[in-house]
């Protein structure tokens, strides 16, 4: 037998009929042996998630005021997902529990980590499956970094030990024993973190769409699903902001070999998408895998005759944008000029202080900051394999008049870095989505 751990995101277990799309999920196929919920998230647009609310009852309570109002709203969610779905779980008993613990004062994280537990309590019943508590499994360094290792000892002799069992996601411990998050979306780490431990075949992670679409379908409607990807281009594609995942839960089962499928709830029918640890023979039939964009970057230019030959020259300059405390996105180099791409947001409280230091390090001809850029990055693991690519994105771009004022092809051979005005970034997405899947 095989081993699937499923993870279910807030909008698949937002009420008692998204809990039996679940379940039919979970029976359909018995190697989904280990199942990570979130807690429920909206039912409708303008419902609110428990997690917020939870976080609204540790304002409210710290605030002195009446927390209650807000928790009742909590347990009502809970109480009638008990009711409709018949269970037995004394889930009253537990949110009592949390009620007296909050007005006792408790941390952030704890309340906050409630509504998967709860969840947990009720899906646990509901499936039949043993409920393990995070807490005594998922482990948290000091400074509050995520102790992998010590994890994944004490989680896979635990999980040796239960075939079938629901996992909160979003929390584990700390110190002794006190109750930790991650940081918002956690709970798609926590289900990375169970299949490493047990060595799944493959990690499952359900949500409301059905995986990933090449380009933002804002930008071009109708963009066409990605059925395959491998870590590495997710990666490059996500830092540009088409994020569906949280970043950290690739981490745990790249490292470990284990494929990712993002699936939809309410479209089980739907393959979805397939996150690959390598590249494997399976075909992609673009050679693109993926173009995503981001504005709000400033690029930094400096520019010196013989820059070159300058021992120590990019030296100074990052020494000039590390000592304002700034974090650079990408660095393109030409023979005489270095270019720094850095977030403005970041940049333009320090702007000044940074042009006189670089100034004062390097005596630059030029320096020029260009403000309003978008950076794009086209994506593909099959670039590299056919010749002319760089070529059609280029051409692709200037057909759709868009002026490129950085070209970063970065080491990876998987990625094409363009840096263009905001104004221009549909159109740079549109033109290159256009030439490379409209054939
Ligand atoms: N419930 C948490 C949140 O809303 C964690 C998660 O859903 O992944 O951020």
């Amino acid at each position: 037998m095989g081993k699937i751990v499923v993870k279910f995101g807030g909008s698949s277990l937002s009420e008692a009929k998204q809990f039996q799309k679940v379940r039919a999920i979970v029976e359909m196929n018995p190697d989904r042996c280990y199942v990570v919920p979130s807690a429920p998230g909206k039912r409708f647009s303008e419902d609110e998630k428990v997690t917020d609310l939870l976080y609204k009852t540790f304002r409210a309570a710290q605030a002195g005021e009446d927390f209650r109002v807000v928790f009742s709203k909590i347990r009502e969610r809970y109480m009638e997902i008990k009711s409709q779905l018949n269970l037995s779980v004394e889930i009253e008993k537990y949110l009592d529990e949390i009620e007296a613990e909050v007005e006792k004062g408790v941390t952030e994280d704890y309340i906050a980590s409630r509504g998967e537990y709860l969840n947990g309590l009720l899906l646990a019943d509901y499936l039949g499956y043993a409920f393990l508590d995070p807490k005594d499994m998922i482990f948290f360094a000091d400074n509050g970094t995520f102790d992998s290792e010590r994890t994944n000892t004490v989680m896979s002799a635990k999980l040796a030990q239960v075939p079938r069992a629901v996992i909160p996601g979003f929390y584990g411990s700390i110190r002794n024993g006190e109750i930790h998050t991650f940081s918002r979306g956690g709970s798609d780490i926590s289900g990375a973190i169970v299949a490493r431990a047990c060595g799944a075949d493959i990690y499952e992670n359900w949500t409301d769409v059905n995986g990933f679409l090449m380009t933002d379908p804002r930008i071009v409607p109708g963009a066409k699903p990605i059925r395959h990807i491998t870590y590495r281009e997710l990666r490059e594609l996500s830092y540009m902001g088409a994020a569906v995942l949280h970043e950290d839960s690739v981490f745990p089962v790249h490292r470990a070999g284990i494929p990712t499928n993002i699936r939809n709830t309410n479209e089980p029918e739907n393959d979805g998408t397939i996150i690959m640890h390598g590249v494997t023979d399976e075909p992609n039939p673009y050679v693109i895998t993926g173009v995503a964009g981001k504005k709000g970057f400033s690029i930094v230019s400096v520019e010196k005759a013989m820059m070159n030959s300058e021992v120590g020259f990019g030296r100074k300059v990052l020494q000039a944008i590390e000592e304002l405390g700034l974090s650079f996105e990408h660095l393109p180099t030409g023979i005489d000029t270095m270019c720094v791409v850095v977030s403005t947001a970041q940049l333009t409280p320090v702007k000044e202080k940074l042009v006189k230091r670089i100034m004062d390090l390097t005596s630059p001809d030029t320096l020029t900051i260009h403000d309003n850029m978008s950076i794009i990055a086209t994506v593909g693991r099959g670039m590299v394999h056919n010749p002319g690519t760089a070529a059609r994105l280029f051409t692709a771009l200037s057909r759709a008049h868009v002026n490129v004022r950085m070209i970063d092809q970065g080491s990876s051979e998987l990625s094409i870095l363009v840096g263009v005005d905001d104004n221009d970034l549909e159109a740079a997405i549109r033109g290159i989505y256009e030439e490379f899947v409209r054939e």
